[in-house]
């Protein structure tokens, strides 16, 4: 899956890479890859960080991890409870903790935690804004929370990754409900391995959000988002 390609001007690229919130996120300058398991170290090339969201074995796999930090040196940006098993395998100079409203930088390319509804220790989601301002929100298996409509309304997303499945209590519905509190150009759904539940999900969002844009994305597929006009 190493992209060679790059995104044009204003635009992100991305990769959803397996059943739950793996996406790997690429900016004309910087490549992100978010909560990275069931996939092998060596299909990621030049990263410059890899987030964590929570330490559940379908989000965090810390020899993978380690794997992929020794062979590209990147940078490790993870919510509490993960940066605490990652401290024993990764250097400390690569490894940030961030906690919900926390800000942190890639280069040019910013990573904003926010808070995840998932029963999960520390659990975080992140708002990524590319260096020409592209917003993506990655919530990783959260299910809708009601401040998700005031981060909505500030940040005005491109793309947001909705969980449709899988984890505790997700479903097609709560998945929308993400897209209905924050409104973005692009509506994702991920985090399931059941075409039934992302197609589900597009239908009620055509129905009830006709001005988002439904992207049901194939594994290992690069796709490409530019800003909103
Ligand atoms: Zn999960």
């Amino acid at each position: 899956m190493p992209i060679d390609k790059t995104p044009e001007k204003n635009a992100i690229l991305f990769v959803w890479f397996n059943h739950y919130a793996g996406v790997l996120i690429k900016t004309p300058s910087k490549t992100l890859v978010i909560d990275p398991v069931d996939i092998r170290a060596r299909s990621f090339s030049n990263i410059d960080a890899v987030l964590i969201t929570h330490e559940q074995y379908d989000h965090l796999d810390q020899r993978l991890i380690a794997e992929i930090q020794k062979a590209t040196g990147c940078t490790i940006i993870a919510d509490p409870a993960s940066t605490q098993r990652l401290q024993h395998v990764i250097p400390p100079k690569k490894l940030q903790e961030i906690r919900p409203s926390e800000k942190t930088k890639v280069g040019e390319v910013s990573v904003k935690a926010e808070k995840c509804n998932h029963p999960a220790i520390a659990p975080v989601t992140y708002i990524i804004t590319s260096e020409d301002g592209v917003k993506v929100f990655h919530t990783a298996d959260s299910l809708p929370f009601p401040e998700l409509a005031a981060i909505g309304e500030r940040e005005k997303f491109d793309v947001v990754f909705c969980a449709v499945g899988i984890a505790p209590d997700t479903s097609p519905e709560t998945g929308f409900e993400i897209a209905r509190l924050t409104k973005p150009q692009v509506a994702v759904p991920y985090h399931t391995n059941s075409a039934a539940y992302q197609h589900k999900f597009a239908e009620i969002l055509k129905k009830e959000l006709p001005r988002t844009t439904c992207l049901i994305p194939e594994l290992n597929k690069i796709y490409q988002v530019s800003k909103r006009k």
